[in-house]
């Protein structure tokens, strides 16, 4: 029987006032979000973060304070050549490299206004430069806090992110926190994967500056993520942008392999911009080691056996990966290695030795480059000139 009209208009309101019951008033909403503010104004005193430079993961580091930490992200300009003398002339001349551009990037950091310094430690001296640059930057007068990653590592995971999130954030949501370090993780995979498909293709566009313009589109793009859904889709759309730049690629290129240290081997300002230099020479670049494969996805076990003939203990904080990849590229026929490493770091000098086995055995080059404050580009250039050379008279001639 069908109802009276007047009984469902009753029924539709019932349903409305009660869906809208369900909705918080948005004046309440308000004064919520007011008195957060107040709150965090009152207990946070520190509120504005920032990272050192380091390679690409921007973004990332900006989804770090933004999303996990709940704090301002300070990115840094372009570096200079006053951002790296700071760092070099409040340094221990015997330090490595990345001490003195990490030191001079925090101090920069400061005086833009950051009051937070975030050093994520390593697995060699890297661990303990935290605390020797936290003490430098308060002799040098600066007022901040520190948050180190290496302090806490040992209470496992949630009790690191308790000890570490909490120093700047008494009141960060654990749970929440360890959601969004896991979208972290997620887009730095994603970065390193579009880096790949960069090294390896960037040197053969037939426009030249499409593939850096496409990449400042993924990184712009990347940095206005705000969950893992929106870093998932950032990186198809940048893949497909990639994708379909139009290339004029040899059947078969020069295939360069990069290893070394953590920081010079990736970060462009530490290597003088290494990866830029060989595209434009028209070489294929690869590069295992990055963040994704040192941290993430990390297994130093499996990897000296797949390199168990030139590893029998692990050496360093990246040694095991250095020495694997240089394997894995000269098994694959790779026509050269390059490995770049900082002035005085002691696990890659170890290196040397096996990767000079390593070229002996396969009869492949390897470039050694080490790299100090005072490296200039144009020796660089004519290191760099000279081993493509070599390299593409070598290909040659074996045709
Ligand atoms: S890997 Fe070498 S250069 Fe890099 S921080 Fe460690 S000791 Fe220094």
């Amino acid at each position: 029987m069908a109802k009276p009209q007047s009984m469902i208009e009753q029924v539709r309101s019932k349903v409305t006032v009660e869906f809208e019951r369900h909705r918080p008033p948005s004046l309440q909403a308000d004064r919520k979000a007011a008195k957060e503010a107040k709150h965090k104004a009152k207990h946070h005193k520190y509120t504005k973060a920032a990272f050192f430079r380091y390679c690409y993961y921007d973004p990332a580091f900006k989804f770090f304070c933004e999303q996990v930490l709940d704090v301002d992200y300070l990115p840094l300009p372009e570096a200079t050549r006053v951002s790296s003398e700071v760092g070099a002339q409040n340094s221990s001349d015997y330090v490595c490299t990345p001490f003195k551009h990490i030191l001079g990037d925090f101090a920069e950091a400061l005086d833009l206004g950051a009051d937070i310094l975030i050093q994520f430690g390593g697995p060699c001296r890297l661990g303990y430069y935290g605390e020797l640059q936290e003490s430098i930057l308060r002799d040098m007068g600066y007022d901040f806090i520190m948050l180190n990653f290496a302090h806490g590592i040992e209470k496992g995971y949630i009790g690191w992110a308790k000890e570490v999130l909490q120093t700047v954030n008494p009141n960060i949501d654990v749970p929440h926190g360890v959601v969004k370090l896991k979208a972290v993780a997620k887009m730095i995979e994603h970065l390193d994967s579009l880096r790949d498909f960069y090294l390896a293709n960037g040197g053969f566009e037939v426009e030249p500056g499409s593939f850096d313009r496409a990449w400042s589109r993924a990184m712009d793009a990347m940095r206005t993520c705000l969950d893992e859904r929106d870093i998932n889709q950032v990186y198809r759309e940048a893949m497909e942008d990639m994708r379909s730049i139009p290339l004029n690629k040899p059947a078969d290129p020069i295939r360069i392999g990069v290893v070394g240290e953590m920081f010079t081997a990736i970060d462009e300002r530490s290597n003088l911009e290494l990866d830029h230099k060989l595209m434009a020479m028209g070489v294929e670049v690869h590069r295992m080691l990055n963040f994704t494969n040192r941290y993430l996805r990390y297994n130093e076990p499996n990897l000296r056996i797949g390199a168990k003939d030139y590893l029998t203990y692990d050496m360093g904080p990246t040694s095991t990966l250095t020495v694997a990849a240089a394997r894995k590229y000269a098994a694959e026929g790779f026509d050269g290695v390059i490995h770049a490493k900082s002035a005085g770091c002691t696990p890659e000098i170890d290196c040397i030795p096996v990767l000079q086995k390593v070229s002996e055995d396969f009869h492949m080059p390897i470039l050694y480059l080490t790299y100090d404050s005072q490296t200039s580009d144009t020796g660089l250039d004519t290191r760099l000139e000279a081993f493509y050379d070599m390299l593409a008279m070598k290909k040659e001639k074996a045709k």
